[in-house]
């Protein structure tokens, strides 16, 4: 790490040393076990993600769960895994990639037991005790109760873990028992642990297969590697291994690990977004259990304020400050602490963006850090950006996240950048979104890159600037990047309508930017009709309702708000409309907007029904804002005279998406400029799977002359060795 210059020294207490039992963090700052939807599919792009953190200042960097073994994994879901010595190399990596950053490497082991469906390996799964496989998705799938013999194996299953991660070079092993995921916590709770034998019953039974776990990982890897646990602060519901009974456990066994790892309950609770949750939400659950243990204690909170953090640990609360969201929004979130640079931290602002890409099993995306696992597959820092090319002077026209996130990294690349807004406010979209219920945190977006822009002498901003063709070729930019944004569309055209919904003109219609203009429908009965299916329905249902207007919700989904489902809100979305008193018109769509009524249909029978309904507001698709570009290109021939080189259109106004994929719009536009066009080469690394040599066979495998002699009809899949001829040496496996 730099030299600490500039360091307040409030927050000493956040650069103190930490024993972690034969290991020393550098700092407080614990980058906790998070998923990124790259996982054993991307392992260096994962590896670069950790390195980055890494050099950002982290104390550990932890890996996401690793799966320890084949009989249970949690496909469709990419984590790591450690299923036999050939998962070593890609760890290995990751665990050097942390240590060149100088942080401590972290890996989380798991076994999922319950939580893991086995639909890759097809083993049955291994539970504590018997039942339905307990995770996101209802698979029709049960897992069987392991009996002695099979804890035993799975103690030697982690005893081979420890020994893998520590030769793949890791520091701290954590055991993974929070969220309901893994082992530990299945054999600790009394929901999932129904069993009469030592392991189950009284709190020391429960806990008989964490305690074995950690002696012989401990014995194995000769105390040289640390050893955390990660445990759920408490779990809901009856018999659910509660926060009261967490703090017997730690009074219990309080020397047991060397570090202990809490989480909230759910993954839902740990990562609550910002909508539903406050910044160190989970304090009164954590507090106090310092108390009861020597060893050093670790917590979450998406903790982005360094007072939050430093009073936790002066408070005796924590002696680690955790974070995995804030680590992804900010990779050098401790080093901008340690340097005094408050301003430059890029706080997360809990959108749970980041969440979705592990759920759609894709690398994830960060709304306020475009660069978040672009690190190694396009080579972009969180930090840094090459020095600009051979152009000088670019034109960005719209302050939303694409415009004012192309401005901060053209910028920051040297250009002489202009950034013109037709409003008064920076943010486009975000200015606006954040004064809705719950979305206040979303004008980080906003806020940390106008700070950023306000430090560079190179950029300047244009308010109240609407921008015409002339107004744009008048100004004798090389390069104009058009962010002008997208509009909500007001003929219920989305997904499920693709032609306009008759609509009788005495019915008062209004889309969400009225509403975020301040144009809204009176108090009183209001069809909102969402087929955008992500947070601006409900976010709008809230704000009517409390306007004392009573929502009626359709929407052509089985569930509100079905893609929140993504980022883990989809059932506090659900809650707090039912909570709200808004009626939920599921699986139907507006077949006539009347005065006075919307006609509704069931999408599946087409059964028609009426609601009664002052005003519509339609939460559907949204256009964009084009028309500028257009008449730019209508002008192409004037471009040479006014010194213009190119135009191009991004974000929203290309192509409406969420807010990520606008600052990422706005980032992809300010590393593309000046660059060689990749043409039609793939513009990112990726790797590929290695394919196992030819003619391998399964040594299960039937022998190829046995095929041959049983088979009626050869196949042609293998031909048939002749008699006598001397069997091919099999290759090895791979
Ligand atoms: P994105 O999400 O792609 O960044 P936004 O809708 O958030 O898009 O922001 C678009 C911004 O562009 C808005 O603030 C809007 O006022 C601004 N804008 C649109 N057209 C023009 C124009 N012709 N000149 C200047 N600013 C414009
Ligand atoms: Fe925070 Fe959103 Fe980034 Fe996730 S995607 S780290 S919640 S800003």
């Amino acid at each position: 790490m730099a030299p600490d210059t500039g360091r307040d020294p409030r927050f000493d207490i956040l650069f103190e040393p930490v024993r972690i039992g034969p290991k020393v963090a550098r700092n407080r700052f614990i980058q906790v076990p998070h998923c990124n939807g790259g996982g054993y599919r991307d392992p260096s792009a994962a590896a670069e993600m950790r390195r980055v953190k890494a050099e950002g200042g982290w104390a550990v960097v932890f890996t996401e769960q690793v799966e320890i073994h084949h009989s249970s994994e949690i496909t469709p879901f990419i984590e790591l895994r450690l299923w036999d010595d050939r998962d070593i190399p890609a760890l290995a990596r990751m665990a050097q990639a942390i240590h060149e950053g100088g942080a401590l490497a972290g890996i989380e082991l798991a076994y999922s037991g319950i939580n893991g469906p086995n639909l890759y390996s097809r083993e049955v799964p291994r539970a504590v005790s018997p039942g339905p496989i307990l995770t996101f998705t209802p698979d029709p799938v049960q897992a069987r109760a392991m009996d002695l013999s099979d804890i035993a194996d799975l103690r030697r299953w982690f005893r081979n873990a420890f020994l893998r991660a520590q030769r793949a070079g890791f520091d701290v092993v954590c055991l993974y028992g929070a969220h309901g995921f893994g082992i530990f916590q299945h054999f600790l709770s009394r929901r999932t642990n129904r069993r009469s034998d030592a392991y189950g019953g009284s709190l020391p039974n429960r806990a008989r297969f964490l305690r074995e776990v950690i002696e012989e990982g401990r014995e194995a890897t000769k105390g040289e590697v640390a050893i955390s646990v990660r445990l759920s602060l408490e779990e809901a519901g009856e018999g659910g291994f509660s926060n009261a009974e967490l703090r017997e456990l730690v009074a219990l066994y309080p020397e047991l690990p060397d570090l202990w790892d809490f989480a909230h309950g759910t993954w839902e609770d740990c990562s609550a977004p910002s909508r539903f949750a406050p910044e160190g939400a989970q304090e009164a659950l954590v507090r106090g259990l310092k108390a009861l243990t020597p060893r050093p204690v670790v917590g979450v909170g998406r903790f982005t304020s360094p007072d939050a953090m430093a009073r936790q640990v002066r408070a005796g609360i924590l002696d680690f400050v955790g974070a995995a969201r804030p680590s992804i929004a900010d990779p050098f979130l401790p080093r901008k602490i340690a340097e005094g640079r408050f301003d430059d931290i890029r706080e997360c602002i809990g959108c749970n963006i980041c969440i979705s890409g592990d759920l759609t099993q894709s690398p994830s995306r960060c709304t306020q850090n475009p660069a978040f696992m672009e690190e190694w597959r396009k080579g972009w820092h969180p930090e840094r950006l090459r020095p600009r090319g051979e152009s000088r002077s670019v034109l960005v026209v719209g302050s939303g996240p694409a415009g004012l996130e192309a401005a901060r990294a053209l910028g920051a690349r040297g250009y002489e950048v202009a950034l013109a807004e037709a409003g008064r406010d920076l943010g486009g979209r975000v200015a606006r979104e954040r004064r809705l219920p719950g979305l206040g945190a979303w004008g980080r977006v906003a806020d940390w890159r106008t700070g950023q822009i306000a430090k560079m002498a190179n950029v300047a901003v244009y308010r109240d600037s609407r921008l015409s063709a002339e107004d744009v070729l008048a100004f004798g930019a090389e390069h104009v990047c058009l962010a002008t944004g997208a509009l909500w569309r007001r003929d219920a055209v989305a997904r499920f309508h693709l032609d306009p919904v008759p609509t009788d003109p005495a019915m008062p219609v209004f889309t969400p930017d009225d509403v975020m203009d301040g144009r809204l429908p009176a108090p009183g009965p209001v069809v909102l009709y969402d087929d955008d299916h992500y947070y601006m329905g409900s976010v709008l249902a809230e704000l009517l309702a409390a306007r004392g207007c009573r929502v009626a919700f359709v929407t052509p989904a089985q569930r509100p708000a079905d893609w929140a489902w993504n980022t883990l809100e989809q059932g506090r979305i659900q809650r707090r409309l039912l909570e709200l008193g808004a009626a939920l018109h599921l699986s139907r769509a507006p077949v006539a907007v009347e005065a006075g009524a919307v006609r509704i249909a069931c999408t599946f029978t087409g059964r028609e029904q009426r609601l009664e309904a002052a005003a519509v507001v339609m939460v559907t698709s949204r256009t964009g804002e084009d028309a500028l570009a257009r008449e730019l290109a209508a002008r192409r021939d004037d471009w040479a005279r006014a010194g213009l080189r190119s135009v191009r259109l991004i974000g929203d106004a290309l192509a409406p998406a969420p807010i990520a994929w606008a600052t990422y719009a706005g980032r992809a536009y300010a590393e593309a400029l000046d660059a060689t066009d990749p043409g039609d080469a793939l513009p990112f690394r990726r790797e590929i799977a290695a394919l196992a040599p030819p003619g391998w066979q399964h040594p299960r495998a039937m022998p190829a002359a046995a095929d041959a002699a049983t088979s009626a009809a050869p196949t042609g899949r293998r031909r048939a060795r002749p008699a006598g001829a001397p069997r091919p040496a099999r290759p090895a496996p791979p």
